[in-house]
């Protein structure tokens, strides 16, 4: 990645817990990732800082835990809810983020989402809490095309210039008139997962393209092929063979979709040894 002359010195801070923090989770799960995705990894998270310094610098209470406790499902299970956010308490006003590994472009199409789980976050935090809040915001920190294309550039002013372009701060409405649904809507996913309703959605699902963001993707590539369950999955299988590389190469549309796949499952074996 091209790299301002004055590089603060909390970058390499940065680079060094991000290290810390990949060899202790390596450690614990004996899984890792390819040495491409473990790159963006760190791009996105040093991006994050060079162009939310800003908020990051004033954010006054961190990984805030929300809990919304004694829920009941449609079918009478007790649950809880949990969310985690960040605040800033900025002279009188209370601002609450809730930081997204989503496209901004991606948040802004499918706002309606966000919206109900944040407005959940903020019912906990004002009614439960009793803490005043002004504004609510997500922040979507997977950077957008132009960012991507110009860390490739070796001219750094590209770089500077995609990044005063790129906007990942999308303000959210609070309305409360929703929270119910949605809490209900919670409840709803508990039973399934309770009663161990699993099943995939169907083909048709799988083969629409996600609305929003700015890759153009089908459900079936931008979820199915980060899904584990999609070797033992009837949806993925009928999508599978569908598709002209099947035709091609038989099974290995399973398990060769990406380039580096090789590379991420040697490291993987080097982690669990
Ligand atoms: S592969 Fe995974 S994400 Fe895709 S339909 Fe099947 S279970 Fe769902």
């Amino acid at each position: 990645m091209p790299e301002p002359s004055n590089l603060p010195p909390i970058e390499d801070f940065i680079r060094e817990v991000f290290e810390e923090n990949f060899e202790l989770l390596v450690a614990e799960s004996g899984h890792t990732i390819s040495a491409e995705a473990k790159q963006t990894a760190l791009n996105q998270v040093l991006l994050y800082w060079r162009k939310l310094r800003g908020v990051a610098e004033r954010v006054t209470d961190t990984e805030v835990h929300l809990t919304l406790p004694n829920q009941e499902t449609p079918q009478g299970r007790e649950y809880t809810i949990e969310g985690v956010v960040d605040i800033v308490r900025e002279d009188d006003r209370v601002i609450m983020y809730d930081i997204k590994t989503h496209d901004a472009d991606y948040v802004r199409a499918n706002l309606e989402l966000y919206r109900q789980q944040l407005n959940v976050y903020a019912h906990i935090w004002q009614e439960l809490r009793q803490q005043p809040l002004d504004e609510m915001a997500v922040i979507a920190t997977d950077f957008p095309r132009e960012v991507k294309e110009a860390l490739s550039n070796p001219d750094p002013r590209a770089l500077e210039m995609a990044l005063a372009q790129w906007d990942p701060i999308i303000p959210i409405e609070y309305d409360p008139a929703h929270k119910d649904e949605t809490i209900f809507a919670f409840g709803e996913v508990v039973d399934k997962i309770e009663s161990g309703e699993f099943a995939p959605p169907p083909l048709e699902v799988l083969e629409s393209f996600i609305t929003g963001g700015w890759r153009r993707e089908r459900f079936a590539t931008r979820v199915c092929r980060n899904c584990d369950a999609r070797f033992s999955c009837d949806a993925y299988r009928q999508y599978a063979m569908g598709r002209r590389q099947v035709a091609e190469h038989g099974m290995v549309y399973f398990i060769e979709d990406d380039p580096d796949q090789e590379e991420w499952r040697t490291a993987s074996l080097d982690a669990s040894a």
